[in-house]
């Protein structure tokens, strides 16, 4: 399998609404203390409206009569496109910090990236390979579920990728752009999620994804990415998207950012590298299931191997 062939991920897209939320939050505090107030009040992300508000009113006073910490913002930071043996797997793996690793199935790591993930006590996803919208169908990789298949095989295909990686607790989509956008072969792709205790994580390659409100219809937590940290493959705009996962962390109380390994993967660890350093005493990086466990008060009964 030539490792060329799977290139990274399309479609991805920065959420610049939160650099506007940030701005209007700053605004409605005032200008000359606007720094200082607004990232303390976002460094306690659970505080309502009504908090950030007073604050801004009763200045030091009100943030003084605050219990000394709150809850931290939370961010979980998945790693994409595990399982082929790509650059950057071995920085990926030495972050200091627990990370999420969504493993490819079929693929000549697949077993081994996802039993190293699990050993390191990093959550595991099964990254599955689905149809897009553009693109070309060998970037998808082995085992894709595709819109033309039937129920029975979109089925077949998943279950398979599931029992394919080892320790896997959700399931995020390679890809995507085409079956998050439709029901039929979105609600059989979650039904099974659902039967067996699992998650599904969008990962957001299409504005229209339909994974949500099928999730939310399904009783299942209506979990998607946030923020791609690596568009742009260098470094710099990593640790730039890491400060965007900060802001949006701390305005939303979480945030779901993914990288990826592949030809730039040591770039994108570098990045992200720099980024747990500057974010470290402001956010808890955490595995996803216990994002979700605590953000959606999920409860699966899933029983690891
Ligand atoms: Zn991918």
């Amino acid at each position: 399998m030539n490792k060329s062939q799977y290139p990274l991920l399309n479609c991805r897209k920065p959420l610049s609404y939160v650099a506007v939320a940030v701005l209007m939050t700053s605004l409605i505090l005032g200008a000359p203390s606007a720094t200082g107030a607004a990232s303390e009040i976002r460094a306690e992300g659970e505080r309502s409206g009504t908090d950030i508000a007073l604050s801004g009113i009763y200045g030091v006073q009100a943030t003084v009569d605050k219990p000394a910490r709150a809850a931290r913002s939370k961010v979980a930071i998945i790693i994409d496109d595990f399982g082929n043996g790509m650059r950057g797997t071995e920085e990926m793996f030495a972050l200091p910090v627990k990370i999420t690793a969504a493993v490819m199935p079929f693929l000549s790591t697949t077993k081994q990236d996802a039993k190293r993930a699990h050993e390191r006590g990093y959550d595991v996803l099964v990254h599955l390979p689905m149809e897009p919208r553009q693109g070309k169908p060998e970037w998808l990789g082995p085992g894709a579920v595709l819109t033309s298949m039937s129920d029975a095989e979109v089925r077949e295909r998943v279950e398979a990728a599931l029992d394919n990686v080892p320790y896997a607790i959700g399931i995020n989509n390679h890809m995507g752009s085409k079956v998050t956008g439709d029901e039929r072969v979105m609600g059989i792709v979650l039904a099974v999620c659902r039967e067996r205790g699992l998650f599904f994580v969008d990962s957001h390659t299409n504005y229209r994804s339909i994974a949500g409100k099928l999730a939310r219809e399904q009783g299942l937590p209506p979990v998607e990415n946030h923020i791609f940290l690596d568009d742009v493959h260098s470094a710099g705009h990593v640790l730039k998207q890491m400060r965007l996962v900060q802001e949006h962390a701390q305005d939303q109380r979480y945030c779901i950012t993914i990288g990826h390994v592949g030809i730039q993967g040591k770039e994108t660890a570098a990045g992200i590298r720099s980024g747990i350093e500057e974010l470290k005493d402001t956010v808890d990086f955490v595995g996803i299931a216990d994002l979700i466990k605590d953000q959606w008060k999920w409860n699966a009964r899933l029983t690891l191997p």
